[in-house]
């Protein structure tokens, strides 16, 4: 049995978020994954304004991220066809931008062993119990089972969380509010080097993306609600065929577009107003807080942001029941008025009309454009508006990330 400060179960974005974050103050920590690193996770490989200033944080150089591809241009069609161009600013730093999750992950878990974390590859956790003054997670892998035990434990697993299971505290049948489905092509057309995003009318709320890579290549990928007005998810591989199909997305992607791998689908927990955040010693973060958008599927910006929150509330102490309270405090405050205000508005894009007025509002005027694509990638909260508790000088005109000449003369990264 070793024992440590804390450990972390899952290296991806949220666990890593973590981990770097207790390092950094000084903590011995260790990270277990199943997975041996350079891992593939199903993703839209799509990095908010929000996802990237935290990522700089944590001190994530993209230069370590071969596949980064900043993104200038987001094209929206809507149901009927309209179709609206929403361009970020530019010069101003990174506001948006796609990154391979391979290669991302990997980059971070990098991170996570330079700043002192042990990190232990291809070890999975195959059990968890709290007791009165430390949490003790069973894992197994090439060196054998073991035990570790820490005054607290981050669960960062994912969807399916095993650690959420092993406590007692997942919820029977819960399969996640959405499905998602990606495919990696290469030699795509030169519009696939703008983001974008095609509202179908047998889709929504949900949507199909084409999100450009360098050298050619797109992560192209669409998503449907479950439980809603599609309920085909049994057959996600041919509503799949069928929209590679469309004479619209078959031009944006080009006569020569090849899928690079087999395509691949994988749920997305969207529900951190309801889900149990944490256990007594256990903090619950990423996918397995249920953490992503409602309305977009995006997640990595919350798994860093959770993963973060949590570490705080562990160095925070003094014990046990303040950690867990103060993380589902800052965690909810953080997270939940912009998880009702994306409910709201599933409830406009389910429908053609609520998207095309949504479209003609964001695309009426340059100003609404450039904000639209902002609001969209999180460069403020989504809920903005409506909490002014969050209200600050300058809240609209923020850098994006990497800036490195900021107007200040500071320089970034
Ligand atoms: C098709 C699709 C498209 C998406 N597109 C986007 C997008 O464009 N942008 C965006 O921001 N978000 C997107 N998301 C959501 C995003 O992928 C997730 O929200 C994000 O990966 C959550 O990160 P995480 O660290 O919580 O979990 P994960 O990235 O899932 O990491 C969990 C880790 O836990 C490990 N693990 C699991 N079980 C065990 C075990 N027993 N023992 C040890 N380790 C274990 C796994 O190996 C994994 O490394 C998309 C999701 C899908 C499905």
């Amino acid at each position: 049995m070793s024992r440590v400060d804390a450990v972390v179960v899952g290296a991806g974005p949220a666990g890593a978020a973590a981990a770097i974050t207790l390092a950094r103050a000084g903590r011995d920590v260790v990270m277990v994954d199943k997975a041996r690193f350079p891992r593939d996770k199903i993703c839209g490989d799509g990095l908010t304004t929000g996802a990237l200033r935290l990522l700089e944080g944590l001190g994530l150089d993209p230069a370590s991220v071969p596949s980064w591809q900043a993104v200038e241009d987001v094209v929206v069609r809507g149901p009927a066809g309209h179709q609206v161009s929403f361009p970020l600013p530019q010069g101003r730093g990174t506001y948006a931008a796609v990154a391979r999750r391979t290669e991302l992950d990997a980059a971070l878990v990098d991170r996570a062993r330079a700043a002192g974390v042990t990190v232990r590859e291809g070890h999975g956790c195959t059990g968890a119990a709290e007791h009165a003054d430390r949490v003790v997670v069973d894992v197994e892998g090439p060196d054998g089972p073991g035990a570790i035990e820490a005054p607290y434990a981050v669960a960062a697993d994912g969807m399916w969380s095993p650690v959420r299971k092993h406590l007692g505290l997942a919820t029977p049948g819960y399969r996640g509010e959405w499905h998602a489905f990606r495919q990696y092509f290469t030699s795509v057309g030169p519009r696939a080097a703008d983001l974008v995003v095609w509202f179908e009318p047998d889709l929504l709320p949900g949507y199909a993306w084409s999100f450009p890579l360098p050298d050619g290549r797109a992560n192209v990928g669409f998503g449907i609600q479950r439980g809603g007005k599609v309920a085909r998810i049994q057959d996600m591989a041919g509503i799949w065929r069928e929209l590679l199909d469309r004479p619209h997305i078959r031009e944006v992607l080009g006569d020569d577009a090849t899928p690079e791998s087999p395509h691949r689908a994988w749920p997305i927990p969207a529900r951190i107003d309801e889900a149990v955040l944490t256990g007594r010693r256990t903090l619950f973060v990423g996918d397995a807080a249920a953490a992503t958008d409602p309305l977009t599927g995006e997640g990595i910006g919350q798994a860093l942001l959770t993963g973060i929150l949590a570490a705080e509330a562990v160095l925070g102490g003094p014990g046990p029941g303040t950690v867990t309270a103060t993380y589902r405090r800052r965690a909810r405050s953080a997270l939940v008025a912009d998880h009702r205000m994306s409910m709201l508005l599933i409830r406009a894009v389910r429908h053609r009309k609520g998207v095309r007025a949504g479209m003609r509002l964001a695309g009426a005027t340059g100003w609404t454009r450039r904000n639209f694509a902002r609001w969209l990638f999180e460069d403020y909260p989504r809920a903005l508006v409506a909490t002014p508790r969050r209200w600050h000088r300058g809240m609209f005109t923020g850098d994006g990330a990497y800036t490195t000449e900021r107007a200040d003369g500071r320089s970034g990264t």
